[in-house]
């Protein structure tokens, strides 16, 4: 295949600067060191690169709990951190590959997210479950649906797309108001669906006692707001290399994984490396992490890890 050729594919498949930045680097030098390689040489060094284009990433827009850290008027030592690690907006994350590009959750924070990691178009939301710090900030989608002239595709459970009915009714009313959010509703069960180039698997874990939904992209496994998990769902994470899953505190809670329930979990799925998020404004960012296995990280808003 021709190095034109090469660049062309690269530019059609970078979805941002930095992303083509480092690319074309890896061009340039893989042009360099295949000057003196056979044609075979040269291709092998091509594909290396096209390789390193299809990588998947997912940013952490928000690892917060419901109330975001810091909480407002609280005076305890994290939410007056000035560690910006410190600084949770509510949970979400944006999964980036270079066919698609999609965020799990838009809560109350959805629109200052998009604007921070720079986001311009996305494909789709998946949403976890209908509590307010997950589907919050829907309303948010009209810039979408303007300049992507369409009506934005969210995935969720039955009891979530129900729930949106009554959490943003004037989307779904029979006459719409000009300008209101336009969605186009796709339900998920236990089966898994393509999303772009990926097929994702969701499946259920327990919020207290609502199901709510998880999902397996490939090797990452997202799950939040958990409580319970059943064998079956150990099952459908077990093998993947990173687990992202809340843990809210160091203290149990009624609905959500204590930082111990999260580490048994982890324990028992034995990814690679784990992820903490929708983490609640008692577990410090520096003295938390110290306490960590070292395949075991909190998450902070604004990592982004490749998988
Ligand atoms: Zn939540
Ligand atoms: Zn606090
Ligand atoms: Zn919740």
């Amino acid at each position: 295949m021709s190095k034109k050729l090469f660049a062309f594919i690269l530019f059609w498949m970078a979805r941002n600067f930095k992303q083509l930045l480092s690319l074309f680097l890896i061009f340039v030098l893989s042009s360099r060191t295949g000057s003196n390689r056979d044609q075979s040489g040269s291709e092998r060094s091509g594909y290396r690169f096209v390789i390193l284009l299809v990588m998947n990433s997912l940013e952490f827009l928000g690892t917060g709990t419901s109330q975001g850290v810091p909480i407002i008027g609280c005076h305890c030592p994290v939410c007056q951190s000035t560690d910006f690690h410190d600084k949770r907006l509510r949970t979400s994350a944006l999964v980036s590959t270079p066919g698609i590009r999609f965020v799990i959750d838009a809560g109350p924070d959805f629109r200052y997210q998009m604007l921070r990691a720079g986001v311009e178009d996305i494909d789709a939301i998946l949403l976890t479950h209908p509590h307010r710090d997950h589907v919050g900030g829907l309303d948010d989608v009209r810039p979408f649906n303007y300049y992507q002239k369409r009506p934005m595709p969210v995935y969720g459970n039955a009891i979530t797309l129900k729930a949106l009915r009554t959490t943003i009714p004037y989307a779904f009313a029979e006459h719409r108001y000009p300008g209101a959010p336009e969605f186009s509703l796709y339900e998920v069960d236990d089966k898994p669906f393509r999303l772009g180039d990926l097929e994702i698997q969701p499946f259920e874990v327990l919020h207290y006692k609502l199901p709510i939904t998880a999902y397996r992209i490939g090797p990452l496994v997202y799950v939040t707001d958990a409580k319970f998990v059943s064998r079956t769902a150990i099952e459908v994470m077990k093998g993947c290399k990173i687990l992202v899953v809340n843990a809210l505190r160091k203290e149990p809670h009624l609905s959500h994984f204590s930082l111990d329930e999260a580490l048994a979990l982890i324990g028992e799925v034995k990814p690679e490396q784990a992820y903490l998020t929708h983490l609640g404004h008692t577990l410090g960012y520096a003295e938390t992490s110290a306490e960590l296995p070292e395949h075991v990280h909190l998450a902070y808003d604004g990592l982004k890890i490749e998988f």
